[in-house]
């Protein structure tokens, strides 16, 4: 696949790269496919995010005295 894609998808293009990404995408039927499997993608990845977080922010009851 186009590491584009997931760049696009995480939303983490620049304005140029967007731009240009985006007239790719306009002709690359591959890109287009491959765009909306990954769209599914960011909820698996806010998943995978939020249990090492979790368990950070549980971490210090001692913090609790402040
Ligand atoms: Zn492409």
């Amino acid at each position: 696949m186009h590491p584009e894609v997931a760049a696009y998808v995480l939303g983490v293009l620049d304005d140029a790269d967007l731009q240009a990404f985006e007239r790719h995408l306009d002709s690359c039927e591959r890109c287009q496919r491959e765009l909306k499997e990954l769209q599914d993608v960011p909820d698996l990845l806010d998943d995978l995010k939020l249990q090492p977080s979790a368990s950070e922010d549980d971490d210090p009851p001692i913090s609790m005295s402040r």
